[in-house]
């Protein structure tokens, strides 16, 4: 059994590349020679020198002292929040950047849905001076005004799309239609463990720098590689499967997987793709997605904006329903309360995103020496105005404003 993507691009019975005939050319090419491109010498250089430099690498895997006296156990916390543009997608769009100027490719897209990816990638465009075009849903737009403001101010072209619910997924379809417009020379950059191969498994490798850092982060601290928990959010899944990489074939290494339960997994307002999910096609990929019985994709929520996909990565769903992954779900609630006591006891504010794999430590319990490494996929700048409303919920207050 292997938890790592086959000739086929499938992870069991799930991934695959499920496109449009006019992008055969383009992802082909991108399949028969990514990982020959991006483990050659001077592409690693040039990657391990941004992600130091850039980014800010190696993030420390910090022990949680207090976080650990509260819930037993050792809990580690790796510190990606600490990352340039405040989390773990930054590691992705700098590997595809790089990919990109090797395709020879001038021109870049990419979709967004609360803006956090359109960022990331407008950065590395701005880095390395290539034009960039974020397709974002018109409603999102009005919604992350900031983020808007931030992709702009990096010289990005956010582009609105019209159709359909105008959100992520009619956002994805404009940046497909792009690309099968300008298919010579553009590159689309994907934000998560998404889309048809090889995009899963070439962003799961550039994430993959979280566990290669943990395993020998963790021997100086503990004298060993391996933890007994790996926890982490999943929206799409590339910080979990980051995290996961380099353990996926050491089952002493617990993985643990937390979705998004929305306003609770039975109210039909959740993103717990894998407990609500079936099997479909979704993004060019057979996997797991909230539909309906005639396959029409239900809209998913969540009070995190980067975990309301209605898929999840095809690995993952393939973790999932092999055993190899367990998954819990926290609400909007108690990822609230979460964000607050992690704030709290800690002085670390997450990403609300973040918030959910922290949700779920009540429900578990840790033997004394047990080794928990939680992945702090980013910071909580953010969503300051969402935790404003909800500590003057918490304290009884109310806006005044008029
Ligand atoms: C985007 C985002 C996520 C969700 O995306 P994954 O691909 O599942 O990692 C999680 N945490 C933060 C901070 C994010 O910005």
């Amino acid at each position: 059994m292997t938890y790592q993507v086959d000739e086929a691009g499938f992870y069991g019975e799930f991934g695959g590349a499920y496109i449009p005939e006019m992008l055969h050319g383009n992802i082909d090419h991108l399949k028969n020679h990514y990982t020959e491109i991006m483990y050659e010498a001077s592409f690693q250089k040039e990657f391990q020198e941004l992600l130091r430099d850039y980014v800010g690498r190696p993030s420390p895997l910090y022990l949680a002292k207090r976080l650990s006296a509260h819930y037993g156990g050792k809990i580690y916390l790796k510190r990606e929040d600490l990352n340039h543009t405040g989390a773990h997608k930054i590691n992705n769009t700098i590997g595809q950047i790089l990919l990109a100027q090797r395709l020879g490719k001038k021109r870049i897209i990419a979709e967004t849905g609360a803006g956090q990816h359109g960022v990331a990638t407008a950065t590395v465009c701005a880095l390395m001076g290539l034009k960039c075009i974020v397709y974002m849903g018109k409603i999102d737009i009005a919604r992350q005004a900031p983020n808007v403001s931030r992709m702009k101010m990096l010289g990005a072209e956010v582009r609105p799309a019209l159709s359909g619910s105008q959100t992520l997924k009619d956002a994805t379809n404009e940046a497909i239609r792009d690309w099968i417009s300008n298919t010579e020379d553009t590159h689309y950059i994907i934000g998560s463990v998404v889309g048809p191969h090889p995009y899963p498994d070439m962003v799961a490798r550039f994430q993959s720098v979280i566990s290669e850092e943990v395993r020998w982060q963790l021997k100086v601290k503990e004298g060993t590689e391996v933890p007994d928990y790996l926890i982490a959010c999943v929206g799409g899944g590339s910080n979990a499967a980051g995290i996961y990489y380099h353990y996926l074939d050491e089952p002493e290494a617990k993985i643990i997987a937390v979705e998004a339960a929305g306003k609770g997994i039975d109210t039909g307002e959740s993103a717990a793709t894998s407990v609500l999910g079936t099997m479909g096609i979704i993004h060019g990929s057979k996997t797991l997605l909230m539909q309906t019985e005639d396959g029409q994709i239900v809209e998913p929520y969540s009070i995190s904006a980067g975990l309301d996909y209605p898929g999840i990565g095809p690995q993952h769903a393939h973790l999932i329903s092999s055993g190899r992954a367990e998954v819990y779900s926290a609400t909007d609630d108690e990822a609230l309360a979460a964000a607050l006591e992690l704030s709290r006891i800690e002085g670390i504010i997450p990403a609300l995103e973040t918030a959910h794999a922290f949700a779920i430590l009540d429900k578990m319990s840790f033997k004394p020496d047990d080794i928990v490494v939680i992945n702090l996929s980013g910071r909580g700048d953010k969503d300051l105005a969402t935790f404003t409303e909800y500590l003057n919920r918490e304290t009884g207050e109310h806006k005044s404003d008029h």
